[in-house]
């Protein structure tokens, strides 16, 4: 049960959120969860088809423009539609509508073991025509261009005409709300057609995005298993294939949209997509409904966190994971945007919530992901070296606020670009990545290269001051304290990455010195850069308040008089759609972890008792309007021992988009706070870290919970964690023997030889 989404409702709310929730994905291809045959006039519906980093280029629009403000922004676009299916009864053509006739019965569920979605409905026409039909859908794993959708139409108390009205649609908008920062304002009409047509039995559509003119082609297949007379016409920006049958039993009509784009498969689209369809010609739907089951079999093997006598939450968790395996781009052109693939918020950019939120995901899951998504940043490395030059600096890379291709989209600079730290959260999975795979070939290939350009920003932006080294004019993850000296994060964040940079310069000098020479000629790192990076970081100012003993957020935040918390109505929140921005400035209020995240990143820079006290303080002046919130404080709740705040953080992530707590589910799912419902169990409860004394691990268990256990790929073995009240064991499900810790210890991990050990009070 727990594997499986299912929601009956049929309210306008309910349905928009069901688009997101519904929605499939394979890290290229997207698909919201539409009804084929679309709906009421009375309904809104966001209809829509993504591939993961298509888009179109935009001019911004500016009151006042000033010095290297970007002048254009990249959008997701809303792709040709395939969806749409109609299914008209008798000669008359009653068409099924939901907004018509009876529904008898409905049902709707997502098998998230099994990769597809099905909706059921038993329905009466007006005229008392009887027809149940099943809907089924998947966007392959292992064909990564397909989109696939079965429909099965039973007779129940009908035999007679039927038609079916299939259409790939290349007149597509993109959805706007003017009123929501979130969704994007204007820009609709992104997509012009320029070719449409049929070859043989398949039918192609051809579009082309106004600005950046990129191309793709949807190419679709139509396979009908009953006698029918059908026409393919090629119509006016879409193409309609309408198939007139007599309904005397069950009938199975199959669509194949195979989706192509001019980034990946050059500019003979159609070709490669009437290609691709030769190559699955043998595969009937119930073939591709086993591929995916195969995939997602060992999806997870390795993903799967189990949560004993609680579905609610194991089915929250389920579907986290599951989203965030459809969202991940697997190419270097691609990345996972904040809505994954799933929605238009955000406008389908990439932010750092990939390196801090979902990356962790992967890397103890999937490595091969994690790595994709770094190559992703370091194809981008080129741009973020232009940006830090446009930005006045005279050396390394600045890598963008909000991007799709690597140029940056945000408008809004003291919340966009002003958040340097992007470039720190970077180096910070870079380095992760390091830690857990100890790839050093890897390291030399790229990671050194980002971790050297990086550090060389901070050289730049940074200054001496008393001794001290300084950052200046900075946002932290914190949006609502804007252009800051010296934040707490980004200042830590900086001194790691410049501590890197230094340590993966001499690591790779006693790896490979050769290959390392010719790196450092190529980049033209001398000594002495290398030990000024290490003086900046070892000077690195982390502001510290004596009087209360914690870490301030920035030099001036706890001068600020505290947000009026108490007489602020709940329908003012989130404040950034009731407050103008420098009214939020101007308290001490926050929207997301900030500090207290800092210290789940690098934990050794304070004392145990700064980071309670600072917990203690943050919790009580921030809103958590942001989703990438909860799951921070969640952690922070288990690294101090409060495991019933712990866990009432850990419920807020869990749930968040399938019961809509934030509101706006139907612009698309949470992603960051996605990946933090794992991290909330994974670092948080089970108290998980990777540093370079290696894989440690300190479980505790929630009160309410029996036992939960996940496991961890890490360093080529699969390592199985089991926590219950009285114990936690460790094994070795894959792979040789390694030495972790558990709960400081060193323990060794064999084949065969589980480890156990009572919880830690
Ligand atoms: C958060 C950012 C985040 C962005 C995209 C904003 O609301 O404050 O930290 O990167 O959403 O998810």
């Amino acid at each position: 049960m727990t594997w499986t989404i299912s929601n009956p409702e049929l309210s306008q709310q309910a349905l928009l959120n069901m688009e997101s929730i519904f929605a499939l994905g394979n890290g290229y291809l997207g698909v919201r969860g539409n009804f084929e045959e679309g709906y009421g006039e009375d309904m809104s519906t966001i209809r829509g088809t993504y591939l993961n980093a298509f888009h179109d280029v935009i001019e911004i629009p500016y009151g006042e423009k000033l010095f290297a403000f970007p002048d254009t922004q990249q959008k997701l676009v809303n792709h040709i539609d395939a969806q749409s299916v109609l299914i008209y009864l008798g000669d008359e053509k009653e068409p099924f509508r939901l907004d018509h006739g009876t529904i008898i019965s409905f049902e709707r569920r997502l098998f998230m073991d099994k990769g597809y979605s099905e909706r059921i409905v038993h329905w009466r026409s007006p005229e008392d025509k009887e027809i149940k039909l099943t809907f089924r859908r998947l966007v392959s794993f292992t064909h990564r261009e397909l989109f696939a959708l079965h429909v099965r139409i039973e007779p129940v108390n009908y035999n007679g005409q039927v038609r079916i009205v299939s259409t790939v649609n290349g007149k597509v908008k993109n959805y706007t709300n003017p009123n929501d920062p979130r969704v994007g304002a204007g820009h609709a009409e992104r997509m012009t057609v320029t070719e449409t047509g049929v070859k043989g039995s398949d039918a192609y559509v051809v579009d082309e995005t106004m600005a950046s003119k990129l191309r793709a082609a949807c190419v679709t297949r139509h396979r009908l298993d009953a006698d029918a007379d059908v026409q393919l016409e090629n119509g006016a920006g879409e193409v309609t294939y309408t198939a007139t049958l007599s309904l005397t039993g069950p009938i199975g009509f199959t669509k194949y949209n195979l989706y192509t784009d001019s980034l990946r498969h050059g500019q003979d689209m159609i070709e490669r997509g009437i290609q691709l369809q030769e190559s699955l010609k043998e595969l009937s739907f119930e073939d591709l409904l086993a591929e995916q089951t195969e995939y997602l079999n060992d999806y997870w093997k390795s993903a799967d966190v189990v949560i004993q006598n609680d579905d609610q939450l194991q089915e929250g968790i389920r579907f986290n994971l599951f989203q965030l395996l459809q969202s991940a781009g697997r190419d270097k052109h691609s990345n996972i945007s904040a809505k994954g693939l799933s929605g238009e918020g955000y406008e389908g950019h990439y932010f750092w919530d990939t390196e801090i939120y979902m990356f962790p995901v992967f890397l103890m899951t999937q490595p091969d992901i994690a790595r994709q998504l770094l190559l992703y940043r370091y194809s981008t490395l080129e741009q973020a070296r232009a940006r830090a030059r446009e930005m006045g600096h005279r050396q390394g890379a600045l890598f963008p606020w909000r991007t799709i291709s690597g140029t940056e989209c945000s408008s809004f600079f003291p919340s966009g670009t002003a958040q340097y730290h992007i470039s720190a959260d970077i180096a910070y999975s870079y380095i992760q990545y390091h830690l857990a795979e100890q790839d050093q070939d890897f390291l030399l290939s790229y990671g050194a290269e980002v971790l050297i350009e990086t550090a060389r920003l901070w050289a730049d932006i940074g200054h001496y001051y008393n001794g001290a080294f300084h950052i200046d004019e900075v946002t932290g993850p914190d949006e609502y304290t804007c252009c800051v000296n010296n934040n707490y994060y980004t200042n830590v964040m900086a001194k790691h990455n410049l501590k890197w940079a230094a340590k993966s310069c001499s690591i790779l000098k006693s790896y490979d010195a050769h290959g390392f020479q010719s790196l450092r000629d190529r980049l033209g790192v001398t000594e002495d850069e290398i030990s000024a990076w290490a003086k900046a970081a070892e000077a690195m100012l982390l502001p510290y308040d004596e009087a209360l003993g914690i870490n301030p957020q920035d030099d001036t935040f706890l001068r600020k008089a505290v947000w009026d918390f108490e007489n602020t109505p709940e329908d003012k929140y989130p404040l950034l759609l009731n407050y103008h921005p420098l009214t939020i400035y101007r308290y001490q209020v926050c929207k997301q972890a900030d500090t207290v995240l800092a210290h789940f990143l690098l934990e050794d820079e304070q004392s145990y008792e700064t980071i309670q006290r600072s917990y203690e303080y943050y919790e009580g002046i921030t809103t958590h309007d942001s989703s990438l919130s909860s799951c921070i404080f969640s952690i922070m709740a288990s690294k101090i021992g409060s495991m019933d705040k712990a866990y009432e953080y850990f419920i807020e992530t869990a749930r968040l988009d399938l019961d809509n707590t934030h509101g706006n589910t139907k612009d698309g799912l949470h992603m960051a706070n996605m990946g933090g419902t794992w991290m909330s169990i994974v670092y948080g409860f089970a108290g998980m870290r990777l540093k370079e004394s290696g894989l440690s691990l300190s479980p505790a268990i929630p009160k309410d919970w029996e036992k939960y256990a996940f496991r961890l790929n890490f360093r080529g073995r699969l390592i199985g964690v089991s926590i219950e009240k009285d114990g936690v064991t460790l094994e070795i499900v894959e792979g040789d023997a390694i030495e972790i810790k558990l709960y400081n210890e060193a323990v060794t991990l064999k084949a065969g030889q589980p480890v156990q050990k009572s919880l830690a009070k």
